[in-house]
């Protein structure tokens, strides 16, 4: 377009009565990617050596890093960042934990080099009101992150931070802080969640294809049916279910990471189960992405 042609276009919309000037609209234009809602999901992450072994899950992981927007930043949840407390990572470079033991020398190798995020770090602090959260210059990213993020994104190129679990503090306060968290998705970040829809490693079953454990069969059908119906109730109270609740989750800090993903969910949002089996019996890789 002209120069001449371009005035005229300008007065056009003068004419209009579209007062939008020069300005605003570059800006406009400028912020177009900016606008990208980012899905959130719920990964199940499960044995470490998922991450570099053939297995079912990864070719799904893959998938899910090739299928969504490019995020701008990734804040990741994960179960095995348990605090008093809560506190976002902040450092440039966060290192990569192995946060495990008696595992083949090769995992203990696995770096994942993504750059941290204090500027969306920072955001994350800001946009939570209902509590104080600390920045956090010592943590890392943890395998709960890594492993999954190993495979999704394994260019490392995309920078990654994680928000604690404040482990002293009732269910409703996870769901209610992921809801707090909802504008992030529009500004370009990437929320995950990473645990397990069932967790109980005392009960594992080591051989091949081991059948699922009833109670596990009837938790991991109940966290669907919530998920279908979008009634996070259920959830919230499971602890409720007595027995069953404590073989699924003997210690539910594999479980909180859902929480947040559910709070972050938006009535809009499409879903979608993948990874949807179990492992050895006991551990439920059911995943979810909101989109
Ligand atoms: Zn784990």
């Amino acid at each position: 377009m002209k120069r001449k042609e371009f005035l005229e276009y300008l007065s056009l919309l003068t004419i209009a009565g579209c007062d939008m000037n020069i300005k605003e609209l570059g800006s406009m234009l400028q912020s177009k990617d900016e606008d990208i809602r980012m899905p959130v999901a719920f990964i199940g992450h499960g044995n470490p050596m998922f991450a570099i072994t053939d297995n079912p899950y990864k070719p799904k992981w893959e998938e899910l890093g090739k299928k969504i927007p490019k995020p701008k930043a990734i804040l990741c949840i994960s179960a095995h960042w348990i605090t008093k407390g809560i506190a976002v990572t902040m450092m440039e470079k966060p290192k990569t934990i192995h946060d495990f033991g008696g595992f083949p020398e090769e995992l203990f190798k696995q770096e994942y080099s993504a750059p941290g995020s204090p500027k969306y770090g920072r955001l994350a602090i800001e946009t939570i009101k209902s509590t104080n959260v600390l920045e956090d210059f010592e943590w890392g990213l943890d395998h709960g992150t890594w492993a999954v993020l190993l495979n999704m994104y394994p260019k490392a190129d995309i920078p990654v931070f994680q928000m604690s679990i404040d482990y002293y503090k009732p269910l409703q306060y996870h769901f209610d802080l992921g809801k707090e968290l909802v504008s992030l998705r529009s500004k370009g970040v990437l929320i995950m969640g990473s645990g397990n829809v069932v967790h109980n490693l005392r009960q594992v079953r080591w051989q091949e294809n081991a059948k699922p454990f009833d109670w596990a069969i009837e938790f991991d059908a109940l966290v669907k049916k919530s998920i279908e119906d979008n009634n996070p109730k259920p959830l919230l109270e499971y602890q409720k279910l007595g027995q069953i609740a404590n073989l699924a989750h003997p210690t539910n800090e594999h479980y909180l990471p859902l929480l947040y993903i559910l709070g972050l969910r938006e009535d809009s949002d499409q879903f979608q189960f993948f990874n949807d089996s179990i492992d050895m019996g006991s551990m439920s890789m059911r995943s979810v992405v909101f989109s």
